[in-house]
């Protein structure tokens, strides 16, 4: 079902006026994890003034250690879904529990499956059974194969409205946080139909080659990036080290959009 050869067409996942996969590149942008209403005021407001029409923000935050912050759960949905109805903004965020995806219908646009869940089945298969829109991303170490079958998963459920994508993979390379796979974007559009995101923040885990990993995945076809973006990101609970703050996010919009890679 996800093949290009059962389906020439792109496929445009489309949410009011939001098109992902429909020409125009999707900036979904917002912090690693929602933390309190103060933190997503500031950030919905300087998304807002840069046009950004989806919002991220984890709610449910799949740590390496347990000790470590493990996202507000239902109370940052809630957030994240009063910030982005403000700013009149689409919702994304990151379910982990098979259990805890009816719920969520009620606060996010776009269900994220994250790069630690990707071959988690039965998630699969209840966010295959579901009416939303779903963003998969590429597991640790999953070949664009593993990859492609995790969205068939979905697909084979029903649910034909899944945005695919690439975070970075691992290797040995330990100048960047991950390894972004710049080639599968390609590949995928040309095996799959389906839309492709690049996340220019989890792939690199360094701010300071945000614009040019920004202007590779648009230049090699992606169909949006994914940015966070954090008011104070020194003491953000999550992923302090690779967030963007509010000003230098705009100089991102701004470059991308002067070498007309947004519009
Ligand atoms: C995220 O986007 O919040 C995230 C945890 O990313 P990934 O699943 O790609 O590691
Ligand atoms: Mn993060």
């Amino acid at each position: 079902l996800v093949s290009r050869k059962r389906r020439q067409e792109d496929t445009v996942v489309t949410i009011g006026n939001v098109r992902f996969g429909g020409g125009a590149p999707v900036v979904v942008a917002g912090p690693c994890s929602v933390e309190n209403e103060r933190q997503m005021e500031l950030v919905g407001q300087g998304l807002q003034q840069q046009g950004i029409q989806v919002m991220r923000g984890g709610a449910y935050k799949p740590r390496t250690s347990p000790y470590d912050f493990q996202g507000l759960g239902e109370e940052g949905l809630k957030l994240l879904r009063k910030t982005s109805d403000r700013y009149g903004m689409l919702a994304i965020s990151e379910i982990v529990s098979p259990s805890d995806v009816e719920m969520a219908l009620d606060y996010v646009d776009v269900i994220q499956i994250g790069a630690r869940n990707m071959q988690n089945f039965e998630l699969l298969k209840v966010v295959g059974a579901v009416k939303k829109p779903v963003l998969l991303k590429r597991g640790l170490s999953a070949t664009i194969e593993e990859f492609l079958y995790a969205a068939e998963y979905i697909m084979s459920r029903g649910n034909d409205q899944v945005i695919l994508c690439e975070r970075g993979i691992r290797t040995y390379e330990k100048a960047t946080r991950n390894t972004l796979d710049i080639s599968a974007v390609p590949i995928l559009k040309q095996e799959s139909h389906l839309p492709v995101l690049v996340d220019i923040t989890h792939s690199t885990g360094r701010k300071d080659i945000m614009e040019p990993i920004a202007r590779a995945a648009l230049a090699v076809g992606a169909d949006g990036i994914m940015v966070e973006v954090h008011p104070e990101p020194s003491v953000a609970l999550s992923d302090a080290k690779q967030q963007l703050n509010i000003p230098q996010f705009e100089t991102l919009m701004n470059a991308l959009r002067n070498a007309k890679y947004l519009p």
